[in-house]
């Protein structure tokens, strides 16, 4: 496909301001030229020509942490393990609606049985209309810790083994889970986290020996701090979050993703499915925990990437811009949370051949109906999605 997007404010990514008046040619997949609109030499007769007036062009927005094998809402754990053709047939579904909101590229950060190695092979292939997915195949955690349809381990050799394993069934990441004992599970004199420090330096060895990236999953106080410190490339969640935490993910180059739409989804099920009071409770404590944390990231300069963890909690896929917004909400810069959702969540998952409009680059774009700089609620207001230079939506 040859197109042209004509005439548009363009917002590349990088940080520089909006232009405006400017067109952008794709053919073949990728951006072959951007320059002021008056100055495009190409015959308008040949080039499918895209109205930009009064709209603006963004990179395609990248999603860090979906799950694609649940859908979200307020039964999100026990969907995980509906039968398997209901899950496979479902995610190929919501990784449609993730693509349509504007997610070209997006990374399914645990699944079931390798469900989402499977997608994003599909995905790679052109069969079905999802996001560029990179997959961490199944979570790894310890036994008797989160939850039992990850790969767990006991011992550091086991642990090893388990990331062996993820590697070559094709995953692009790994991801591995802290918590607490499950009720019932902890030994006599065991630590709160037996996914401890010295275990987590095995994980990040094992993966970055392999060349592959690792994400952490940390939402309470000691797995934060674990996580915090341990070199990871990115630490989810992460709600408690505390100065010294940030100092140190900000030496490591660790990137938050902080997943606040899963609070803000918690707290209106337990409103609406009607919890019980102590459920409320803690998705009250969760989101205000989230957004403290994040606002001391921003001013720690802790590197963030965007991700609403759509489907491992309650948030529902294809509200990514809900992400941007409570991003906003907690003192960045609409121009900040843009970044978080394309160049920065670029860095952090490796792609290096996206993330930015740029000559030469892959055309994954989106273009908008109002201005995201100045309301990020401009990302609700989609006119079209270029994934590679396709429309998809
Ligand atoms: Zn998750």
């Amino acid at each position: 496909m040859h197109l042209l997007i004509d005439d548009v404010q363009l917002w590349d990514g990088t940080g520089s301001p909006a232009q405006p008046k400017m067109s952008v040619e794709v053919r073949d997949g990728r951006i072959r030229w951007i320059g002021s609109a008056s100055q495009w030499q190409g015959n308008r007769a040949t080039v499918r020509v895209v109205d930009g007036r009064a709209r603006t062009l963004i990179p395609g927005l990248m999603d860090c942490h979906v799950h694609y094998s649940s859908p979200g809402g307020p039964e999100w754990i026990a969907r995980f393990t509906d039968p398997l053709p209901e899950i496979s047939m479902r995610a190929i579904e919501l990784a449609e609606a993730s693509l349509r909101s504007g997610v070209t590229t997006a990374r399914d950060v645990g699944a079931p049985q390798g469900v989402s190695i499977r997608l994003a092979r599909t995905a790679r292939t052109g069969e079905i209309r999802a996001p560029n997915i990179r997959a961490a195949g199944t979570w790894i955690a310890h036994r008797g810790t989160y939850v039992s349809f990850a790969r767990q381990f006991g011992e550091a050799d086991e642990l090893r083994d388990a990331i062996r394993t993820e590697i070559e069934a094709g995953v692009d990441l790994i991801k591995v889970a802290l918590a607490g004992w499950n009720e019932g599970a902890r030994p006599k004199d065991a630590p709160d986290i037996p996914f401890d420090k010295k275990l987590l330096a095995v994980a990040v060895e094992e993966a970055h020996k392999a060349g592959f990236k690792i994400a952490c999953h940390a939402n309470d106080p000691t797995s934060c701090r674990i996580a915090a410190h341990a070199g990871v490339d990115s630490l989810e969640h992460g709600m408690f979050l505390e100065a010294a935490d940030l100092a140190a993910m900000e030496k490591n180059k660790t990137y938050l993703v902080p997943t606040m739409s899963v609070w803000d989804a918690m707290l209106y099920y337990a409103r609406a499915v009607d919890w019980p009071e102590t459920r409320k409770k803690r998705a009250e404590d969760l989101r205000q925990g989230s957004r403290a944390a994040v606002a001391a990231a921003i001013k720690a300069g802790v590197r963030i990437a965007l991700g609403t963890d759509a489907g491992g909690g309650a948030a529902r896929h294809g509200r990514i811009a809900r992400e941007a917004e409570l991003m906003v909400e907690c003192g960045m810069e609409p121009r900040d949370a843009l970044i978080a959702a394309t160049s920065s969540a670029a860095s952090l998952i490796g792609e290096a051949e996206r993330g930015t409009i740029t000559e030469g680059k892959i055309a994954d774009l989106v273009l908008l109906d109002a201005n995201p700089l100045v309301n990020i609620g401009a990302l609700r207001v989609i006119a079209a999605v270029f994934r590679e230079g396709q429309r998809v939506a």
